[in-house]
């Protein structure tokens, strides 16, 4: 299918790895010019080449925690007024409630619910204007159904959930859409050291948390940034223009749902 987005600029933050990688190669794949961002250099710099040379799509990185003011300053500074933005950051540690205080939770706001709220509030007015935008928040399962030991992740990622139903509506009528991709069990770098954790903590191998894991899913197995980039990159595509507001769940039936 023909996306009907090449040539359309995107951000996408903290892409160097994991969802956000999958994001900024599906898009790619689409023909979308990029800014890429993550905290490290190295594996930024690997990964911007190798989409290059896969897609021949103008990339250029920024090498920024997309958490602070500064970091998100050198990256919108480089991404301009994009088309097409991929919010997302590192999701905050577990724990256990008696475990958080204060700073604890204005840490986990900054990260994962006004970082996301000052990325739009900076790209959505030249969206706006220009009368098209995408724009895909990384969220959580955790928005859906709990998950108990991620507190401040459910904390400031029901906040943001709530910012976005709200905004989409409101930009919405100039052709912007806002909507939230939530991930289940993916398999990243953040799924190996969640399957690390339950191996030490019930002295199992790590294999053997993982098969745990993955048999407790409908599906069987554990989720694939590839899966995950292309879902985002049809939300960002010409087809997804009605889709407004939606939180997309995309974890294998885990979440016993009806709705
Ligand atoms: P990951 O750890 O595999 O990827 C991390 C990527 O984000 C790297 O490129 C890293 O450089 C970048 N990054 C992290 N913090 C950053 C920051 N402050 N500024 C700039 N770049 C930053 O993570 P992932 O598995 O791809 O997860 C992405 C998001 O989705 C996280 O918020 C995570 O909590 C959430 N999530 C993941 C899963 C899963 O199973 N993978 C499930 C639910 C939610």
């Amino acid at each position: 299918m023909d996306l009907g987005i090449k040539g359309k600029r995107a951000l996408v933050c903290a892409s160097s790895k994991g969802l956000g990688l999958g994001c900024a190669t599906a898009l790619a794949e689409a023909g979308v010019n990029l800014v890429m961002n993550a905290r490290g250099s190295e594996a930024l710099e690997a990964a911007a080449a190798d989409l290059r040379a896969q897609f021949g799509v103008e990339i250029t990185t920024v090498a920024a925690d997309v958490t602070t003011e500064e970091g998100r300053a050198e990256v919108l500074a480089a991404a301009g007024s994009p088309d097409i933005l991929v919010t997302n950051a590192g999701g905050p540690p577990p724990g256990i409630w008696s475990d958080w205080d204060r700073d604890d939770f204005i840490a986990a706001l900054d990260a994962n619910m006004l970082t996301p709220i000052a990325l739009m509030t900076a790209c959505l007015p030249a969206m706006m204007e220009r009368g098209w935008g995408r724009v895909v928040n990384i969220t959580s399962q955790s928005v859906k159904a709990p998950i108990p030991a991620l507190g401040l992740s459910n904390a400031a990622r029901t906040g943001l959930t709530g910012y976005v139903a709200g905004t989409a509506r409101q930009v919405a009528p100039s052709g912007v859409t806002i909507n939230n991709l939530l991930p289940g069990i993916h398999a990243t770098d953040r799924a190996t050291s969640l399957d690390q954790g339950v191996s030490r903590v019930q002295n199992i191998s790590q294999d053997e948390a993982r098969s745990r894991r993955e048999a407790s899913i409908p599906a069987r197995r554990y989720g694939t940034a590839a899966e995950f980039g292309a879902t985002c990159a049809f939300i960002c595509s010409q087809h997804a223009g009605f889709m407004v507001g939606q939180n997309v769940l995309l974890d294998g039936g885990a979440t016993n749902a009806t709705i």
